[in-house]
């Protein structure tokens, strides 16, 4: 039996009965139990998964109706909740916490037979793209320890390259599904924004993140897009997708399709980095798609304003986390409120503790207009940019991230540094467009993925081109 299989590999292999769900998912977990100890990938396993893999072929055998994913296991970053196990979003401000209900997309997945399998780990509260900001240790690149696994669902990435999982979901705020995909060699899908539910997901910067999935074939993301993505009355920032069949018509090519380069997304980039897009670029051109340069002035900002908006929601939504609701016990006596509340988030690593002070200055009286409505004007002016190159285009291209992985502690004392590796990812969710990173290349044993873009809800056209460009490379897996 084989572990590097796609989902839709899995599915074929149970309904020929070439192994059972336990027979899989026991040896998962063994793999998981060897090589987990190093790559930390998972910050918990579900101990029941055994016993659901067991209950599901029961039903196979015994020919009850079972749910689209037939007790394959994915992993799922740990700020999603789901029901009776800790979500912790990698912060000792809920390191015990117990979620009491599942997120939207964890029920749709449970109720398709799927097994949650552990929860990954993330830089803390999804503030990072390395996972160096989680307050249980990084997660290592599976392609070389040395290296970062990008973030911040580093843990969901590595899960799916390192074999430990089937596929996984994460959340893309700024990157974060794209980044590490690109880092790790797996698909990461970023969707038109309110394509899915993101109730149960714990906020961070509500107003521009989804759940995305990471897994290894295009295919596969359609596949969990059929389960996951729709309109939910839970969250009302959801779109009705028509019940769209993300699988169906995947196949159909960019023939004849306009694709537009994002030339600052081009430039400032590493020069392996570099050629692979030119590799890409002449790949579009054989599949039929015609090519040109596309500029959007804007984005010179879009990283300024990312971090002033996000940092401002995440200002507001973490204010949560005041120990009384959520955190640690500890006796109110001989604190006033300030102290209190400033022992309290000692908790939160430096990351999150730079991004909440950031985000209660920035939108403070006398410099609200200076800073988070100019961030917000260029959100606007980058949209209607973006809108308008969509009426010239069908696509728009660029590397997924402009720089190779780089190794542990190169990046963590810049945070400016750090911010500007988001260059590429972040005009996907500041304009709610949908956007994918597909695998490439590997440059001297290090994965470099290409980034897709396309207009609002334009997510399967998302996955068309991605599929075309997937068809024309021949990438080997991770060997561990
Ligand atoms: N690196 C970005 C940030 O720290 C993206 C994070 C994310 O997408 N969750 O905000």
């Amino acid at each position: 039996m084989n572990l590097e299989i796609s989902a839709l590999k899995y599915l074929d292999e149970i309904k020929n009965e070439n192994f059972t769900v336990e027979e899989f998912i026991s040896k998962t977990i063994e793999h998981i139990k060897k090589i987990d100890g190093n790559l930390h990938a998972f910050l918990s396993i579900n101990e029941k998964a055994i016993q659901q893999a067991k209950e599901i072929d029961r039903k196979i055998k015994s020919k009850e109706k079972i749910g689209k994913c037939m007790g394959m296991p994915l992993s799922i970053k740990d700020n999603i909740c789901v029901k009776d196990t800790k979500t912790t979003c990698a912060s000792k401000m809920l390191e015990d916490f117990i979620s009491p209900y599942d997120a939207t997309v964890i029920k749709n997945l449970k109720s398709e037979d799927a097994i949650i399998i552990g929860k990954t780990n993330l830089d803390e509260f999804a503030m990072g793209l390395t996972t160096e900001f989680s307050a249980f240790g990084p997660s290592k690149n599976p392609w070389n320890t040395d290296y970062v696994p990008g973030g911040s669902s580093g843990g969901s990435a590595v899960s799916v390259s390192a074999l430990e999982c089937i596929a996984s979901l994460g959340s893309d705020t700024g990157g974060s599904v794209r980044n590490p995909a690109s880092f790790c060699s797996t698909v990461g899908f970023k969707p038109t924004y309110g394509l899915i539910s993101r109730y149960g997901l714990i906020s961070y910067s509500n107003s521009i993140e989804q759940i995305g999935p990471l897994t290894r074939t295009v295919e596969d993301t359609a596949f969990l897009l059929n389960i996951i993505a729709g309109q939910d009355p839970m969250d009302n920032t959801t779109i009705d997708n028509k019940g769209e069949n993300y699988l169906k018509n995947l196949d159909a090519g960019i023939d004849g399709k306009k694709i537009g380069v994002i030339s600052e997304m081009t430039k400032n980039v590493d020069k392996e980095v570099s050629s692979a897009t030119k590799n890409a670029i002449v790949q579009f051109e054989k599949l039929g798609a015609k090519i040109e340069e596309i500029s959007l002035d804007m984005i010179d900002y879009s990283v300024a304003s990312y971090y002033t908006i996000t940092a401002t929601e995440a200002g507001s939504n973490l204010a949560r986390y005041d120990n009384l609701r959520y955190g640690y016990d500890f006796d109110l006596e001989g604190y006033e409120f300030n102290s209190y509340i400033s022992k309290a988030r000692k908790n939160f690593g430096p990351e999150v503790t730079r991004r909440m002070i950031l985000g209660g200055f920035v939108p403070s009286a006398g410099h609200a207009g200076k800073y988070f409505l100019k961030a917000l004007k260029v959100k606007n002016k980058l949209t209607a940019e973006i809108n308008e190159a969509f009426t010239k285009v069908d696509l728009l291209i660029s590397p997924t991230v402009p720089i190779l992985p780089f190794k542990f502690g190169e990046k963590i004392d810049d945070p400016v540094a750090l911010f500007l590796i988001d260059f590429n990812t972040v005009t996907a969710n500041l304009t709610g467009k949908p956007a994918i990173s597909v695998p490439f290349e590997i440059s001297n044993g290090l994965p470099i993925g290409i980034q897709i873009h396309a207009n609002t809800l334009q997510d399967k056209l998302v996955l068309q081109a991605a599929h075309a460009l997937e068809k024309t490379t021949n990438l080997p897996g991770v060997s561990i």
